[in-house]
């Protein structure tokens, strides 16, 4: 029954002089989500509104899902189109309406009717009479509540009449792209591709590091990443992917340094890596999955110590947070099924019994100036022979 769909945003109506752009961006976003549902779709702002307008059949609920993944959307709000045929034709028109929308009729209501062009021969206050009491009229156990309606029955009058009422939730934020680039870097674990949800959610668009150490970790371990890039791609649009050979940086790290220091050591090097892919894309930090305390590595001293390397910012949307919570999300965005899958991680295989949780930054530079004489060549060649692949 539905035609289109009024989209309502939130933050980005404050953006002042920045507006347009960002409803640009809201509706480029849009577009992009639709894509991959079946059906005609026709985006457009009008009047500082936006709307998606169905061309043709369409699944509402695939939409609605796929709406859901915008961010910058507040409100989607499902609209059906009538031809002004006149008040006797409209009123027909809402009263079918109502028994359609909101069959439990013993509800409030409102009539909000709102005149996007002036010729129509009666005014707003007008119409909001005249429909109120057909509906009273039509339907006793109903009631008007002028000031906290159950339902707020919209009736916009444009060039056909949109009629509206039900605000299905989006997921707010922001829309990706209207606050720079980020790097993530992303692991096949259950935090990373939430940390990169969190962050595009705040209109940052994402691409991503992933280091693997073939042949200790797998082909599988690596496609396991590229699905979850893919998931996210839903939400943040599409990543552009880098994948690193770390192994033999991980060995060389492994034969040269004392094993409890491994972890950190290597992180640093991961961060140096995905540090250099940031600069080179545009991306204007890093972003990972650390939480404070997680594991050894994260404990404030080793965050502290693989921080000290960055000369970009690092962000870390989930560091205050616990692992349930982070679970939670993770479910909630379909990333937790394919995180769970068991294959080994490249930061798991030359894992030491007892890693150091309060490393010391001078005993871990000096460790590292024993990988003087082959690190800056293996970093090299790491940077040279990464892949690149797009999830979307
Ligand atoms: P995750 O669930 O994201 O894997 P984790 O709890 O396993 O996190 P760590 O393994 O200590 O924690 O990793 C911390 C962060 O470092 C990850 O969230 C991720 O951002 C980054 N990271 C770890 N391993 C890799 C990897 N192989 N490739 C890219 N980034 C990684
Ligand atoms: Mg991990």
């Amino acid at each position: 029954m539905f035609q289109s769909f009024l989209i309502k945003y939130g933050e980005i109506g404050i953006k002042g002089k920045n507006r347009y752009l960002f409803e640009d961006m809201l509706v480029s976003q849009i577009s992009h989500s639709l894509k991959r549902v079946e059906g005609e779709f026709f985006v457009h702002k009008q009047q500082g509104r936006i709307y998606v307008e169905c061309q043709k059949e369409f699944d509402f609920d695939e939409t609605v899902e796929a709406l859901q993944t915008v961010f910058g959307i507040v409100g989607i709000c499902p609209v059906v189109h009538a031809e002004d045929k006149g008040l006797e034709e409209l009123e027909k028109e809402v009263l079918a309406y109502i028994a359609e929308v909101h069959p439990q009729k013993n509800q409030t209501f409102k009539v909000n009717a709102r005149r996007a062009r002036k010729n129509y021969p009666m005014t707003s206050m007008e119409l909001n009479a005249a429909l109120g009491e057909k509906i009273l009229e039509t339907f006793p156990q109903m009631k008007v509540d002028v000031h906290n309606p159950e339902i707020l029955l919209n009736v916009e009058i444009r060039e056909k009449i949109y009629i509206y009422s039900k605000i299905i939730p989006g997921p707010g934020g922001m829309p990706v792209g209207t606050n720079g680039k980020a790097m993530l870097l992303l692991s096949g674990g259950i935090d990373s591709p939430v940390a990169g949800y969190m962050i595009a959610k705040r209109g940052v668009k994402i691409d991503a590091v992933y280091f693997h150490a073939p042949p200790y970790t797998s082909e599988r371990a690596k496609q396991k990443v590229i699905d979850l890039a893919r998931i996210i791609s839903c939400y943040t649009g599409p990543i552009h992917l880098h994948i690193i050979n770390f192994t033999d940086i991980q060995l060389y790290i492994y034969d040269q340094c004392p094993h409890e220091e491994l972890t950190i050591i290597m992180r640093r090097y991961m961060m140096r890596i995905a540090e250099h892919f940031a600069k080179e894309t545009g991306a204007l930090g890093l972003v990972t999955g650390e939480s404070i305390g997680q594991v050894a590595s994260q404990t404030m001293q080793s965050l502290a110590v693989t921080n000290e390397v960055c000369t970009i910012p690092v962000y870390r949307p989930l560091i205050g947070f616990d692992k349930q919570d982070i679970v939670d999300i993770s479910e909630k965005i379909g990333t937790y099924d394919t995180s769970i899958l068991p294959f080994e991680d490249c930061c798991t295989i030359f894992v030491a019994k007892h890693p150091v949780t309060k490393p010391n930054l001078n005993i871990i530079r000096r460790s590292e100036t024993h990988l003087a004489e082959k690190i800056d060549e293996l970093v090299k060649t790491a940077i040279e022979t990464a892949e690149v692949i797009v999830a979307e």
